[in-house]
């Protein structure tokens, strides 16, 4: 298989023939401005002949692409995308498949490697396959709240799309049960309502209502909002599709604007006193 011929030999000879390789790169874009899209996923765009992504997320690396190609669709499309993208790179084209945050956290990059897994692309072995990681929501979230993931933490999608509701109230209550601090990604979308509420009432069967919650909202985008409240009152505030919420574990505390897991240096060491 491609991948692993990748890794065991090491770079791809050049080939004898002046046919020209494609390149498929799935780029993570991070959180959505220039200052946190990496070098490597910046140089790696400037040197696509087509960029694929989902519209919102183009529009945000609009100004980097405008000689190229675009191929963007909308909500919902995602395997025509991802599909379009090795096909195109199947045809000689350096291609870059974009996802916000990073591609391989609920992102792009499964689905390619799934595509190529279970579909018959005659090419597919002498395409360029690569996975450019991108700063993932749940740390720019970590950032602006303070440092509320210094400790153990499970990262959960309550978009019942893919994954039944069954599964994950299971692991909600699981991951509340083992007292990981808790990520919460998708958490409501216009068709999506119920989910918050329901999440909210599984982890306050094992957590109190005073439980340092935060929430992060179009994290480094226009609008940006950083909110921190408890488990008690977290209904009260606007959430929506691009919100993440952090909450704490049993030990999380908050102070000033700032959420704050601890990792156990206080347990162990006087951090009170200077000497
Ligand atoms: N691959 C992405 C996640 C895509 S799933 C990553 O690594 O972060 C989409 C979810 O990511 C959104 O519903 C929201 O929970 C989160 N998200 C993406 N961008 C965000 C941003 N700028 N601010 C806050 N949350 C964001």
């Amino acid at each position: 298989m491609l991948l692993v011929e990748c890794r065991l030999l090491g770079e791809r000879p050049e080939m004898s023939d002046d046919r020209k390789l494609g390149k498929l790169f799935i780029v993570g874009l991070g959180p959505g401005d220039l200052e946190h899209l990496t070098f490597e996923a910046k140089e790696v765009l400037i040197r696509s002949d087509v960029i694929v992504g989902y519209k919102t997320y183009i529009e945000l690396v609009r100004e980097l692409i405008a000689d190229k190609q675009v191929i963007s669709t909308g909500m919902g499309e995602e395997v025509e995308r991802a599909a379009k993208a090795v096909s195109l790179a199947v045809a000689g084209k350096t291609v870059s498949l974009v996802s916000s945050g990073d591609p391989g956290i609920y992102g792009m990059a499964g689905l390619v490697f799934e595509l190529l897994h279970s579909r018959d692309y005659p090419g597919a072995a002498e395409v360029k396959l690569q996975v450019v990681s991108g700063v993932p929501a749940l740390c720019t979230a970590a950032a602006l709240l303070g440092a509320p993931l210094m400790h153990d933490f499970a990262c959960i999608s309550l978009s019942d799309r893919l994954t039944s509701w069954q599964v994950v109230a299971s692991r909600l209550g699981m991951a509340a049960e083992g007292d990981f601090v808790i990520v919460l990604y998708n958490p409501r979308s216009s068709e999506r309502q119920h989910q918050l509420a329901e999440a909210r009432k599984i982890l306050l069967q094992h957590r109190s209502g005073s439980t340092p919650v935060g929430i992060v909202d179009s994290a480094f985008r226009e609008g940006q909002k950083v909110t921190i409240t408890d488990l008690e009152r977290m209904l009260d505030f606007d959430v929506g599709m691009t919100s993440t919420i952090v909450v704490g574990n049993s030990t999380t505390f908050t102070f000033d604007q700032w959420m704050v897991t601890p990792r156990g240096y206080g347990a162990k060491y006087a951090l009170g006193s200077e000497t």
